[in-house]
């Protein structure tokens, strides 16, 4: 599969002109039209004849591997196209051949998403992993929307650079910026979409757009932290680097007699700590039915013993589990990401974002819900990510990503086998539940990067979802990119 040809790319830029077109996807089969008429079936082969790139169909050669997605939990979902761009027009060509064949329309990028979004069942997906191009000049790094998180970091450690972004290396930089992109870095250098200067992106008219705070300025702040596959099919992104400097790392850990304690120490850790200091709490489900607690945390200046200190300040008590190290950029990239690949995980997950503190009641919830797990033998963990610091602040031209305020965000999370039983999921389902519901009187919604089954997805856009639909009206107007995920 060729690379995303960036001349070709300008040149479809310039050449494209606005197409004025109606209807809207649904996910109604392509021959059922309105009131029982029938409409003509999809011209699949025109419509593979003109791409540059590769359709799969279901019996095709290819189509196992081009379906599927990183949980194997969605691989009975079966599309009844997968394109894999080559080019710019083929973004564009598969969202006109959707709209005239009202077929649920669904861009992927790194196949991440937690409920499947990047598939759909008879529809078509719009897989933009070819597009992987990086270059690098001036602290600015344009990537095209299929790279994953670990070739972007390899490829700017070369010139002493880095990105704030998550820790899975095959998440794609697509559906991590788009819907905000949270690590080691957020408080010290904010979100990854708050660093993209610019986005590529092909709306759901077809029109191939260049946005950014002085381009289509209002599309640019809703892509940014409004969520992939809403607005349009983004094919490449500009960012303004960071330096690749060396992070000190340390790891502590505490009994479960401690969780409660360590829960009121990290909180006043994410809300007084310095922003170059970041740390994540652990309270994990045990398979002997104990609750284990441990803390990872991150020092941007690349010292972590002071931190790692006012940690345990915070908590009251010394860690009895306790190391530091140093790691140099690439170093810390591989073993926050457990190495340069992931192969394909079964799991159920969630969130909450906690608008502030909580409260002794809230706490003595959340670990009561992760000691059910363990109890039930449930694989079930509660990750708590700060934010603060510079998550705290708009970045220039404004982003649509709503929690600025907030404290932090709790991942529920819980490992399945790939091809779960009904029985093992009722029992992931009802730890997300529980964590919910323990935690609710302190939660203002959720991660729309950790989006859930079940829960409006409008919980996941706070204070920015009036002005987000307003984007929608005007980019969207038929609602043409709509699934269950997508806000309304
Ligand atoms: C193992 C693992 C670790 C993770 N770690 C972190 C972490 O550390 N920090 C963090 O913030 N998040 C993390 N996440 C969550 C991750 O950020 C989201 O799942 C993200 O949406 C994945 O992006 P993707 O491109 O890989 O997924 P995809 O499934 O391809 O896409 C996700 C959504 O974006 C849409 N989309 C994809 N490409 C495009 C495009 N080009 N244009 C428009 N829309 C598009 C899709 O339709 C879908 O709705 C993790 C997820 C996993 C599974």
């Amino acid at each position: 599969m060729s690379q995303l040809d960036r001349r070709t790319l300008l040149k479809a830029g310039s050449a494209l002109a606005a197409v004025g077109l109606t209807g809207c996807s649904d996910s109604k089969p392509a021959n059922a039209g309105p009131e029982g008429l029938m409409v003509a079936a999809p011209d699949w082969n025109g419509f593979r004849r003109g791409l540059n790139g590769k359709l799969y169909r279901p019996g095709e050669t290819g189509y196992d591997a081009a379906h599927q997605i990183f949980n194997p939990r969605f691989d009975s979902i079966r599309p009844a196209g997968v394109v894999r761009i080559s080019t710019v027009d083929d973004v564009r060509e598969s969202i006109l051949f959707a709209r005239k064949n009202k077929l649920v329309c669904v861009p992927k990028g790194g196949g991440h998403s937690y409920v499947g979004a990047s598939t759909v069942s008879n529809g078509l997906v719009v897989d933009v992993g070819a597009a992987r191009s990086i270059s690098y000049a001036d602290n600015v790094v344009t990537v095209g929307a299929g790279a994953k998180l670990y070739d972007v970091h390899a490829f700017l450690d070369k010139y002493g650079r880095s990105l704030p972004t998550g820790t899975c290396p095959t998440v794609g930089i697509a559906g991590l910026a788009l819907g905000g992109g949270m690590g080691v870095h957020t408080r010290s250098y904010g979100l990854t979409c708050d660093r993209v200067l610019s986005m590529q992106v092909v709306t759901a008219d077809g029109v191939f757009r260049t946005v950014s705070p002085t381009q289509e300025p209002e599309l640019f702040w809703a892509l940014r932290g409004g969520g992939g596959g809403n607005l349009g099919i983004v094919t490449s992104f500009r960012l303004a680097t960071i330096g690749a400097g060396k992070l000190g790392f340390f790891r502590l850990s505490w009994p479960e007699a401690k969780a409660a304690a360590v829960l009121r120490g990290w909180q006043r850790f994410a809300h007084d700590a310095p922003a170059t200091a970041w740390a994540n709490l652990h309270i994990d489900a045990q398979s002997n039915g104990t609750v284990s607690v441990h803390a990872v945390g991150v020092s941007t200046t690349g010292s972590a013993a002071a931190a790692a200190a006012q940690l345990e300040s915070f908590v009251g008590s010394k860690a009895t589990g306790r190391s530091i190290t140093v790691k140099t950029h690439l170093e810390a990239v591989k073993y926050l990401g457990g190495g340069t690949t992931s192969p394909r995980t079964g799991f159920l997950a969630g969130s909450d974002v906690l608008r502030g503190p909580m409260d002794a009641a809230t706490i003595n919830g959340l670990i009561g819900a992760v000691k059910a797990a363990a109890r039930a033998k449930v694989v079930g963990s509660a990750i708590l990510d700060p934010l603060g610091g510079q998550a705290a602040k708009q970045p220039a031209g404004g982003a649509a990503w709503p929690w600025r305020s907030a404290l932090g965000v709790i991942q529920w999370y819980s490992g399945l086998a790939p091809h779960p039983s009904s029985t093992a999921l009722r029992a992931a389902q009802n730890f997300l539940t529980s964590g919910h519901h323990a935690v609710a009187k302190a939660s203002a919604g959720g991660y729309v990067n950790y989006v859930e089954a079940g829960r409006s997805v409008n919980s996941y856009y706070g204070g920015s979802l009036t002005r987000l639909r307003a984007a929608k009206k005007k980019y969207d107007p038929t609602n043409f990119f709509h699934t269950s995920y997508t806000f309304s």
